[in-house]
């Protein structure tokens, strides 16, 4: 039996998806093998390849003057490449700092180039995102750097800011939840292992002016300009990751794209913050006007509670209710993949178990 499985990431994938691997696992379309066993520049895999960019140009309404390239060392690693290509001797570069995770971004900024922090609301409780109207932006910084969605904290950002510098969102976490107009963007990035398919890929999808400044002086796989130059694969790009990825974005067209999909995530959030409004004895931790519709923080009346509500929702088959170890809680991830049923689910759990235990 499948857990109802509120992994923050690596996280639950789409049955179908599921299936489908399991079915194309040995014999990939006749050939005998396995997709992950063949060459990255045959036809079989090229198709793979192309059909993902394909897809996900269609899910987004890409424009044509941005390109899609397929990374590795997960979002993390993009912390470090941003700079890298993108701020020049003597630029500045704004960045947003909302929670864990753009922290982690603007630390790793500092160390390589010349940064501003333009807000932060970090250490706040309840968690929110700095509003718009706060942030006074660097006048020609080489770009500004925001965090979409902070999966600890818990909280999403709904509008995003004007900018004339470019904008670049790390959305790990929200990616492909709800329809984006890309042309506000300079780049945005995401490991793949919350909504869009196992570890090991990172999307990244980039101005093609802005993968040009790639300074010459970086070496070549860590160029974005490299990456879009040779279509991600000058090395043997993450074949696999790719096929899976190339199967949630096909599943994603299927569920009415974006508006589709968002349709389903905002229900599903829906019912489970009115599960928690609705009670004293459960607690939200975002702001109610930054709450991630992907990443469901509350709190119980004490920690010995909050154990307890973990253990026996996980013999139940909810699992990875546990939130973040650096801030305690529960936390319900719900992605694109997780099934309503899931969320009514551990909606009937929270009733019975408050019911018990207040
Ligand atoms: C998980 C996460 C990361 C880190 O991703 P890795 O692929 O593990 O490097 C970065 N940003 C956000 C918003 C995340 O949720």
């Amino acid at each position: 039996m499948r857990a109802y499985n509120f992994s923050a990431g690596p996280a639950i994938l789409p049955e179908e998806v599921l299936k489908q691997a399991q079915a194309e696992l040995l014999d990939y379309q006749g050939t005998g093998m396995s997709i992950m066993e063949m060459s990255h520049r045959g036809k079989d895999y090229s198709a793979v390849h192309q059909e993902t960019k394909d897809n996900i140009a269609k899910l987004l309404n890409l424009p044509d003057n941005y390109s899609v390239l397929f990374m590795t060392g997960g979002a993390s690693t993009q912390f470090s490449l941003i700079p890298m290509n993108l701020l020049g001797e003597g630029q500045t570069a704004d960045y947003i700092t909302s929670g864990a995770w753009s922290s982690k971004a603007i630390k790793t900024a500092k160390s390589i180039g010349n940064v501003n922090e333009v807000a932060n609301t970090a250490k706040e409780i309840p968690t929110c995102m700095p509003t718009n109207e706060s942030l006074q932006f660097t006048e020609g910084a080489a770009y500004v750097h925001i965090c979409s969605n902070e999966t600890i904290a818990g909280t999403q950002v709904k509008e995003f800011p004007k900018t004339d510098a470019p904008l670049i969102a790390d959305m790990s976490s929200d990616i492909f939840s709800r329809p984006l107009d890309v042309s506000q963007f300079g780049m945005i990035y995401a490991g793949a292992q919350k909504n869009l398919g196992p570890a090991g890929v990172t999307l990244v999808i980039i101005r093609n002016d802005l993968a040009e400044k790639s300074p010459e002086s970086l070496p070549e796989l860590f160029q974005y300009k490299h990456f879009m130059e040779n279509d991600s694969l000058s090395n043997t790009a993450p074949t696999f990751p790719i096929y899976l990825l190339c199967l949630v974005t096909r599943w994603l067209l299927a569920q009415g794209g974006l508006e589709g999909i968002q349709k389903k995530n905002d229900e599903k959030a829906a019912k489970l913050y009115d599960a928690i409004d609705s009670s004293d004895f459960y607690k939200g931790t975002a702001k109610k006007e930054w709450r991630s519709p992907m990443n469901v923080t509350f709190r119980l009346p004490s920690e010995e509670l909050e154990a307890k509500f973990v253990a026996e929702a996980s013999k139940k088959g909810m699992t990875s209710l546990k939130g973040h170890r650096s801030v305690g809680g529960i936390r319900a991830s719900i992605y694109n993949a997780f099934p309503a049923e899931g969320v009514d689910a551990l909606i009937s759990f929270m009733k019975e178990f408050e019911a018990a235990n207040s």
